[in-house]
C-alpha cells in the first residue's frame, strides 16, 4: 500500500543539474507503509539525525560498523539499486554530494567509504535504498571472507 506525502518547497540557489528534480514541487512523492526508512523519513520513529533536505535524510546506523556510520536515503520509496532508472536516479548523484559534505562536516579528512548492499547477496537487509557513509578506520578490502 503506498500512500503519499506533499512536500512544496523548492530548493533555492541550487548549482548542481542533479537538483533538477528538486526544482518544481515534489507533489506525488511516496512512501511505503511498513517501511522503517519511510517511517523515519517522515518522523514517524525516531532517528539520530545528522543532515536532512527537501530529497534526502540522513541519519546515524544503529548498529555502527565504523566510528562513523551514517545512511543516507532518498525520502522517496525506492526499493533498492536495482530498482533504480531514468526517471529517480538524480537522487543518487544528490547522495553522493552530501556523503561528500558529511564526510567533511565529520571529520573524515584521511577518507570514507560510501556502500550500497543490493539484494540478497548483497546482503541488503532494508528494503529501501540507502548508502552506508563509514569511516574514522582502516577499511579492508575485499568486502567478504575469503575463499576457503
Ligand atoms: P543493509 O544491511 O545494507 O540493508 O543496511 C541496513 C542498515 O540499517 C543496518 O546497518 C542497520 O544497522 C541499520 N538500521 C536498521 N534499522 C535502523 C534504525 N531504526 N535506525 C538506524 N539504523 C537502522
Amino acid at each position: 500500500m503506498l500512500y503519499y506525502t506533499q512536500s512544496t518547497a523548492p530548493i533555492k540557489n541550487c548549482r548542481h543539474k542533479a537538483y533538477a528534480f528538486l526544482a518544481a514541487p515534489t507533489e506525488g512523492m511516496f512512501h511505503m507503509e511498513d517501511c522503517i526508512f519511510c517511517k523515519i523519513a517522515a518522523g514517524e520513529i525516531p532517528a539520530t539525525k545528522v543532515y536532512e533536505d527537501e530529497a534526502v535524510l540522513a541519519f546515524r546506523d544503529l548498529d555502527p560498523q565504523a566510528p562513523t556510520h551514517v545512511l543516507i536515503i532518498p525520502k522517496e520509496h525506492i526499493a533498492s539499486a536495482a530498482e533504480l532508472t531514468p526517471e529517480n536516479s538524480g537522487v543518487v548523484a544528490h547522495i553522493f554530494e552530501v556523503a561528500a559534505r558529511l564526510a567533511k562536516e565529520l571529520g573524515l579528512e584521511k577518507g570514507f567509504r560510501v556502500v550500497n548492499n543490493c539484494g540478497p547477496d548483497g546482503m541488503q537487509s532494508v528494503q529501501h535504498l540507502h548508502f552506508h557513509l563509514l569511516g574514522g578506520r582502516q577499511m579492508g578490502w575485499p568486502p567478504f571472507p575469503p575463499q576457503p
